[in-house]
């Protein structure tokens, strides 16, 4: 029975726990008075924790070939099995998992009780600063409260949201054993443009397909609901597109996003467009260019459009030139912001960036550079799409630990 030391009681680190707890004596050190105080935030507080779509294309990292290995279906299984036995009934919403309680609470809960019933010891109000490795041991604090142990799990994720615990110092302790931590920058995270007009439209939610244009290519491409606000944009799609941000503004990359305000109409002309905004005016005749758009756009964005392709509300679409009604169709169907910047850590869900998974062995979580030293979760350099992935990658990384510990 072997003495475990895990630096984290947040998801990886409890679920890592309650396997490796059937064989040895394990600790959990959790610097907050609570564990998992960013699971109970998740999802809204609904938390979402697990998504049927399991393809590896919504998981991302800087080695992502490192990926391969680590899923494969039986892991897939183990997730559904686990939180079956911690008795989650899942309400599922197009694959999206949540508790049926609807409460993040719920699943943070049943973790800890299952931890606390397998004698797991948690040490809340515990600051892991230092851990140094003496021959086969590993001394929790060398200078404070020198705890020995014979194996340790860093679980300490990533740096976003800082106030539930997670500001970082996860990557110090990496690196102290020498582990390459490759930068972290926000992800699924609100992005943030220059632009005059977003004071005019800040409260508008509409459906849209949003592109990102790095160097003016296309990049990715995302639908749904965005929510634009008058620091930029903000929206589940757009948290999806977020990671590639950072990292081309340091390279001093332009960033465009497109935003087509017209979803149903993406594979459409321009002149496609123009004919159907042609028939509807025939139809509204006299409409001026508000009524006419009125129905079609929400309120703040239609003035914005408006003044953006330099047409007067007063206006009406049939007496437009051509060229005029491709203009107003273009800030309709291919609005073009600038992308300055993302909100900071505080604002994100999620890191990119972590510790690189060239040094870990993703089938046990165990350092390939130091013998008993495991590291899971977001700690690491992997990164999930909005929906269910990321907390998956953390279940997954502490379940593949635990068994292994
Ligand atoms: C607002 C928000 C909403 C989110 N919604 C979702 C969602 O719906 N679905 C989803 O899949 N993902 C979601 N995420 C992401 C998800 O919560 C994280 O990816 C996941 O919690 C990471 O788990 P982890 O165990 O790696 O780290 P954490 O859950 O961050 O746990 C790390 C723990 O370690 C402790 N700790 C850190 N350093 C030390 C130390 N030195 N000593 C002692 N204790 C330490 C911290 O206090 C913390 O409790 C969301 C994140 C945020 C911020």
């Amino acid at each position: 029975m072997a003495r475990i030391a895990i630096i984290g009681g947040g998801a990886s680190g409890l679920t890592a726990s309650i396997y490796a707890s059937k064989n040895h004596k394990v600790t959990i050190f959790e610097r907050n008075n609570v564990c998992g105080k960013k699971i109970t935030i998740t999802g809204n507080g609904k938390c979402n924790y697990w998504n049927e779509d399991q393809e590896l294309k919504h998981y991302h990292s800087h080695t992502p070939e490192a990926l391969k290995s680590f899923f494969d279906t039986s892991i897939q299984k183990e997730v559904e099995t686990f939180f079956n036995n911690l008795g989650i009934f899942p309400k599922i919403k197009n694959g999206y998992y949540y508790p049926y309680s609807m409460q993040a609470t719920s699943i943070r809960n049943a973790l800890v009780k299952k931890a606390l019933s397998n004698n797991v010891k948690i040490l809340y109000d515990f600051l892991v600063e230092e851990i140094e490795k003496e021959n086969d041991i590993f001394i929790i604090n060398p200078k404070k409260e020198h705890l020995v142990f014979d194996k340790v799990v860093l679980a300490c994720g990533s740096m976003a949201a800082k106030k539930t615990g997670s500001d970082g110092i996860g990557y110090e302790l990496a690196k102290s054993f020498g582990h390459k931590i490759v930068k972290p920058e926000p992800t699924l995270v609100q992005l943030v443009s220059n632009t005059t007009f977003l004071k005019d439209w800040h409260g508008v939610r509409c459906e849209s397909v949003v592109s990102l244009h790095i160097e003016d290519k296309l990049f990715c491409q995302e639908k749904g609901e965005i929510q634009l606000t008058d620091y930029g944009v903000s929206g589940i799609c757009i948290f999806n597109i977020s990671r590639y941000v950072k990292e081309n503004l340091h390279a001093k990359k332009k960033i465009l996003l497109h935003i087509n305000f017209l979803p149903e109409f993406q594979n459409s002309s321009s002149k496609e467009l123009a004919n159907w905004l042609d028939k509807r005016a025939e139809n509204l005749k006299g409409y001026s260019l508000e009524e006419m758009l009125e129905g079609i756009l929400p309120y703040k964005l239609l003035f914005v459009v408006l003044k953006e392709a330099h047409r007067k509300k007063e206006e009406h679409w049939l007496s437009l030139k051509e060229e005029e009604k491709i203009n107003l169709i273009q800030k309709i169907k291919d609005f073009t912001i600038p992308i300055i910047d993302t909100l900071d850590f505080e604002h994100a869900q999620a890191c990119s960036g972590g510790v690189s998974l060239q040094e870990i062995d993703m089938n046990t979580m165990e350092s390939k550079q130091i013998k008993n030293l495991y590291i899971l979760g977001e700690l690491l350099d992997v990164d999930g799409d909005c929906g269910g992935y990321n907390l998956g990658f953390a279940w997954m990384s502490g379940i593949k630990c635990g068994k292994n510990l």
